[in-house]
């Protein structure tokens, strides 16, 4: 009789729901003029009576705010509110001390849509329940005995998103968040990063049966900051949670920590102390109210959301999966790549040379022009919105003259990748900075030959091995000559001239 009941009670899943808050990269702060740079590091030099919280001080919303809103509640296919109303969320805390958080309870910004995510070859939709608007406070930082506050950070505007619980597995919570953090920067309304803060995770666990009815209570576990702490959290929650239905211990609705260098959640605040916010409509802002016509304006300006650029990439440039997923995640890049492969074509046309050609046929072309920006020109900039080396320098006309000199064997690789070091650093079209520097053009096909002959000459011994069937001395041969033609050369074409000389000796 017991054991039926163990084997029973093992039979469960974690039924997970999640609330995650992301700082949106507007120019200000949400309802003062200060400049939103959270990561700026002399604390409390971008405030305000407005974000100091000080009394007879009033908000004025920023406009950039409500649209970037708009931009992710319509990217997640959500129903914009024609009329969303800011709250006061009542509480004390040194980080708030206006005694009160401007936020949206009863009326938010955006309710619905839903978010499709693949994990194990496996789809899922993620509904959401809602999303809205609230301001940022102001950033404790303990050290040893003193608590110390920055107000940089006080104002920041954040969307919150809140998911319906719908996933059933660790693995999906965090697939949900890259899935959410990419749309975010696809929009390019926030970096999103877990690691400033930009975004972080409230996440919210129960049990249920497999069959999806839910059983328990649910445990929030406060201010997860990576993928990884989520996924860890939720999965000593869930097995907490099991270990006590299996002992018969009681569950509370309560609020949790996560401990990361323990592995552990704790309790913080049971439901029964849960804090009573008393929120009334914040009677210093109106409510927003939008015209369909302001959404149309905004909808306009959106990019193409990923999974609708995922397939026209594959189907306009036939490109492999890996650069698909690659460029997915560097959408700045992809739209570069867009531009410099339409003035490639112009390029190869002016130069009276064609596609078929250079490279056979269009969809190499594209291959080899992802493989180049991806590979070269991405690990040089890096991410292009984080690194100090920028896109801004290089256009896309002269990324695309550099590949029309390289792919038509007007310069090697090496100058090739010269040039692009100075084209990043300082900008300056490639034929430009090739003639400035002496580069413009590899050694001519005769004067390779001569040279070849006289590295031959002074080295007639090492050619007498290399006829004895020491192969490994070619690519010796090959750097010499390279040497002496200040690496103006190509390499394949310098091995094609030493290997017919030497053959012709034979
Ligand atoms: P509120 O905080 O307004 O009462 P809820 O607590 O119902 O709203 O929902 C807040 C979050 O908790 C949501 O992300 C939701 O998905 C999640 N949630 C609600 N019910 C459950 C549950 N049974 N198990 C896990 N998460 C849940
Ligand atoms: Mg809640
Ligand atoms: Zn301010």
């Amino acid at each position: 009789m017991k054991e039926k009941f163990e084997i029973k009670i093992l039979e469960y899943k974690p039924m997970i729901g999640l609330e995650v808050h992301v700082q949106l990269s507007t120019k200000t702060k949400m309802f003062c003029r200060c400049v939103n740079d959270p990561l700026r590091n002399e604390p409390n030099t971008l405030v305000c009576p407005v974000c100091l919280g000080l009394p007879g001080s009033l908000p004025v919303l920023n406009k950039q705010a409500v649209d970037y809103g708009i931009e992710i509640g319509l990217g997640a296919n959500g129903q914009i509110q024609t009329e969303s109303v800011f709250d006061r969320k009542n509480y004390f805390y040194p980080d708030l001390p206006k005694g009160y958080q401007i936020s949206q309870f009863f009326h938010p910004l955006v309710v619905g849509g839903s978010l499709d995510i693949t994990y194990d070859g496996q789809q899922k939709k993620v509904r959401l329940r809602r999303m809205h608007l609230e301001e940022d406070t102001a950033k404790m930082i303990h050290a040893g005995r003193t608590s110390m506050l920055d107000f940089n950070r006080s104002g920041i505007p954040l969307i919150e998103i809140v998911t319906e619980p719908d996933m059933d597995d660790s693995e999906w919570a965090r697939m949900f968040l890259k899935k959410l953090k990419n749309i975010i920067r696809w929009l390019g309304i926030s970096e999103a990063r877990m690691q400033y803060g930009e975004m972080r995770c409230d996440a919210n666990i129960s049990l249920q049966t497999l069959d999806g009815k839910c059983i328990g209570k649910v445990v929030e576990i406060k201010n997860l900051n990576s993928f990884r702490s989520v996924k860890q959290a939720l999965d000593y929650e869930f097995s907490r949670q099991v270990d006590c239905m299996k002992n018969k211990i009681e569950i509370f609705k309560e609020t949790r920590g996560w401990d990361a260098t323990k592995g552990t959640t704790y309790p913080q605040r049971r439901k029964e102390y849960e804090h009573d916010y008393r929120y009334f409509a914040e009677p210093d802002l109106s409510s927003i109210v939008l015209k369909k016509e302001d959404i149309d304006l905004v909808a306009g300006k959106m990019p193409v959301m990923p999974d609708i650029l995922e397939q026209r990439i594959r189907m306009e440039f036939g490109l492999k999966e890996e650069y698909i997923s690659r460029f997915i995640d560097r959408p700045k890049l992809f739209y570069f790549y867009e531009e410099v492969v339409s003035e490639l074509k112009l390029w190869i046309k002016d130069k009276k040379l064609s596609i078929q050609g250079i490279f056979g046929d269009i969809e190499v072309m594209n291959n080899k022009v992802a493989g180049f920006l991806l590979v070269e020109l991405g690990g040089m900039v890096q991410d292009e919105r984080e690194g100090p080396r920028s896109l801004e320098n290089v256009t896309a006309e002269n990324m695309a003259e550099l590949l029309s000199m390289f792919y038509s064997r007007e310069i090697n690789n090496q100058t090739t990748k010269a040039l692009l070091e100075i084209m990043v650093k300082e900008g300056g079209d490639p034929s430009n900075i090739a003639k400035d520097k002496g580069w413009e053009k590899k050694t001519e096909i005769g004067e390779l030959e001569k040279i070849a002959q006289n590295i031959l000459e002074n080295n007639k011994e090492l050619v007498a091995e290399y006829k004895n069937g020491k192969d490994s001395l070619l690519s010796f041969f090959v750097g010499q000559v390279m040497k002496e033609t200040k690496g103006l050369s190509d390499p394949e074409e310098v091995k094609d001239t030493l290997k017919k000389i030497l053959g012709q000796r034979d």
